[in-house]
């Protein structure tokens, strides 16, 4: 049996490839893009708004917020003029939002802006009790939920005194994660999460 040759391609810093053919990477104006595991990610070369772009996520098995592994250059912001301060420096400041660039932006610390996102076809369940690490919800309220939602899958916002709950519908859903104890089902706790998230 003979061995197959091994094709390696060498890669400078800035270089890409697709399989062993070198490409070089497409640049634009503020920002060149280049594979990044199975997809593209684009990195700005000059100054963009950290509050107008959309380059973090939510990690909720961390925790925290985190670097999207694929940033599109639609996530990025360019938005930046030049201002004096009151000292008579320039700093750099977004048109768009005013997002002063001398200061680190906080991922997360805007949710006024998640809030203002049309939440489209998202379905509310008004009265849920927490209880027994679940959260117990009525037999017919949670077929309702079920039929209102199984054509497009949206997320479930759940009231639990007075507070907000956010539920896939796929785990809604899932038989592994509900009980029925005659007229009320037992969804698990671990299932929620907190509204904005
Ligand atoms: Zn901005």
């Amino acid at each position: 049996m003979e061995d197959t040759p091994i094709e390696i391609t060498h890669l400078s810093v800035g270089e890409g490839a697709k399989g062993n053919i070198k490409i070089d990477n497409i640049e634009y104006e503020n920002f060149y893009v280049k594979q990044k595991g199975s997809g593209e990610s684009a990195y700005p070369t000059t100054l963009f708004c950290p509050k107008c772009s959309d380059t973090h996520e939510f990690n909720a098995k961390f925790g925290e917020w985190r670097e999207k592994w694929n940033v599109n250059h639609k996530d990025l912001y360019f938005t930046i003029k030049y201002d004096y301060d009151e000292n008579g420096d320039l700093f750099a400041i977004c048109d768009k939002c005013g997002f002063d660039l001398r200061e680190d932006y906080i991922y997360g610390s805007d949710d006024s802006k998640k809030e203002l996102e049309p939440q489209i076809h998202t379905i509310s369940i008004l009265e849920a009790k927490y209880q027994d690490n679940s959260v117990c919800i009525g037999l017919s309220t949670y077929k309702k939920v079920i039929k209102e939602g199984i054509n497009w899958k949206s997320d479930i916002i759940v009231s639990i005194s007075g507070s907000k709950y956010r539920i896939k519908f796929q785990d809604f859903s899932n038989p592994a994660n509900i009980v029925s104890k005659g007229d009320l089902i037992y969804i698990k706790w671990k299932c929620f999460r907190n509204r904005h998230l």
